[in-house]
């Protein structure tokens, strides 16, 4: 008989938690999971896929504008954000029924509850205040936004959590964040007819970004109405008689119907009993993991956002699934966060793999650039000034293609597909070989033929 009440106990019902509890159970472990909020977790409650809805969404005012020039008559449209979010809601209960039901047939043990620590191997469950012993604990809790330091008047701002429930549009918005997260918020608060302002603290948006890309997308955005402030931040928020007013650090007054901060999201420790544990932070506050997800406490794991590594729903399921496959399937794996694909679903949207030219100059001899801008066929047509970016970085030295950047309609999909042969190796003579796909905006991918530039570093320096 074991001295445990299960052989592992997960915390939290986000992508890498139920992925984890389910691999194990296949595995014939004995898997309890708890969740305080809606099993799902962020990406499918307040996350990647509610915002995708409402991307969509926001999309169709410019296709309807499009459409006049290929000789449609759309006629009066009007859009109404009741409608979109109920039905939002419902395709997000949806989801969540199918999660459960996922783990349920799988053997899990559902607890629908907050869980914390109380020593290395106890978990208390909160809601009726029970022990459970288990073998093994997993991590899971995912990230929370940060609202910064707290101005005056913090209690109007809202979070991307918030912005999925708002009872109506606003017709006013100011959004500060430079991220992805917020960058995205902009382009469909602006699709859907908001007046949108996007502040940033730094020079460009999207820090971290290529160079080429950032510059590219906030031209766009800014083509799009978007207005774009750079290097200023909200120093208050003030309720008056007809929306809030937003005073910025250059004392420049804004008035708003809502205010949204995107300004990252940080791992959700707090309260968790990690130092009853003995579990150890790093010094981003995220749990400190080593390549096989195991903390401090060898039998304790943690995945996803909780460890900071690469804040992406794909990435959380892969360590999940590896850490099951690690620990019950027998199959010791670690994840490789080395070239992970990744879109941004801005308007246009942004796909990228692999190393920005910076980073790809910083560690490389000799780096060519492969770049084109240019207005799309389906674009061109109705006269749309709109533009796409799309930029391959290779080692000069192996002719190994080290980063891709595109910028234009469906970006994320062609990343998507373009990322196995960057992941397999492939070098600018393998883009060359493969034949174009005619016409579409991704053969300008394999029809680049000519260096626009090429960085030689001296190997001294
Ligand atoms: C607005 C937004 C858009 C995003 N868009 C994308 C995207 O397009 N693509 C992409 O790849 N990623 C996207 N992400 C990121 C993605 O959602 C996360 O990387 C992913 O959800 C992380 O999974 P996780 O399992 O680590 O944590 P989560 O999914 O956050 O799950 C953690 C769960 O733990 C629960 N929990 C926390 N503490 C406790 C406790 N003590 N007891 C019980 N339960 C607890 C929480 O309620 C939550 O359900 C987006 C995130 C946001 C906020």
């Amino acid at each position: 008989m074991s001295d445990f009440d299960t052989d592992l106990f997960v915390i939290g019902g986000g992508s890498g938690g139920v992925r984890a509890a389910r691999i194990a159970a296949g595995y014939g472990a004995r898997v309890m999971l708890a969740e305080e909020f809606r099993v799902g977790g962020t990406c499918v409650i307040r996350g990647c896929v509610p915002k995708k809805l409402l991307v969509y969404a926001s999309r169709f005012s410019h296709s309807f504008e499009e459409a006049e020039g290929y000789g449609w008559t759309v006629g009066e449209t009007s859009f109404d954000w009741a409608t979109l979010i109920a039905n939002k809601d419902r395709e997000i209960a949806r989801l969540e029924a199918a999660y459960t039901a996922n783990l349920t047939r799988s053997g899990v043990t559902i607890a629908k509850t907050r869980a914390v620590l109380e020593d290395a191997h106890t978990v208390r469950l909160l809601s009726d205040d029970r022990r459970v012993r288990a073998k093994h604990i997993l991590i899971a809790t995912g990230g929370w936004p940060g609202m910064g330091t707290g101005i005056a008047g913090i209690e109007h701002v809202i979070s991307s959590n918030e912005a999925f429930h708002l009872t109506e549009l606003p017709k006013r918005i100011l959004i500060q964040g430079g991220g992805y997260i917020a960058v995205e918020f902009a382009c469909i608060f602006a699709g859907l007819g908001s007046a949108v302002t996007l502040v940033y603290r730094g020079d460009n948006i999207l820090r971290g970004f290529d160079d080429d890309v950032r510059t590219h997308l906030r031209i766009e955005m800014e083509k799009r109405g978007i207005k774009i402030i750079c290097k200023r931040i909200v120093e208050a928020v003030e309720k008056v008689d007809h929306g809030l007013c937003v005073e910025l650090s250059d004392h420049d007054d804004i008035v708003v119907d809502k205010v949204m901060f995107a300004t990252g999201r940080r791992p959700n420790v707090k309260g968790l009993g990690l130092e009853a544990a003995g579990v150890k932070l790093n010094d981003k506050g995220a749990i400190e993991v080593d390549g096989f997800s195991r903390t401090s406490v060898p039998h304790i794991y943690a995945v996803g956002d909780v460890t900071d590594r690469l804040a992406l729903t794909p990435v959380a399921i892969r360590e999940g699934h590896a850490f099951a496959d690690s620990l019950f399937g027998g199959r010791p794996t670690e994840v490789d966060h080395a070239n992970v694909p990744t879109a941004v679903f801005s308007e246009p949207e942004i796909g990228v793999i692999g190393l920005t030219e910076t980073q790809a100059r910083e560690g490389y001899l000799r780096v060519d650039i492969f770049k084109t801008s240019f207005r799309p066929m389906k674009s061109v047509f109705v006269g749309s000034e709109a533009r796409t970016l799309m930029k391959l970085i290779v080692d000069g030295a192996s002719d190994r293609v080290l980063g891709c950047h595109i910028v234009g309609p469906d970006a994320g999909e062609m990343i998507q597909m373009l990322g196995i042969a960057i992941k397999m190796g492939a070098t600018k003579a393998d883009l060359d070989a493969t034949m174009a796909v005619h016409p579409t905006a991704a053969e300008e991918l394999v029809t680049m033929r000519t260096v626009t530039e090429s960085h030689v570093r001296q190997a001294a320096e």
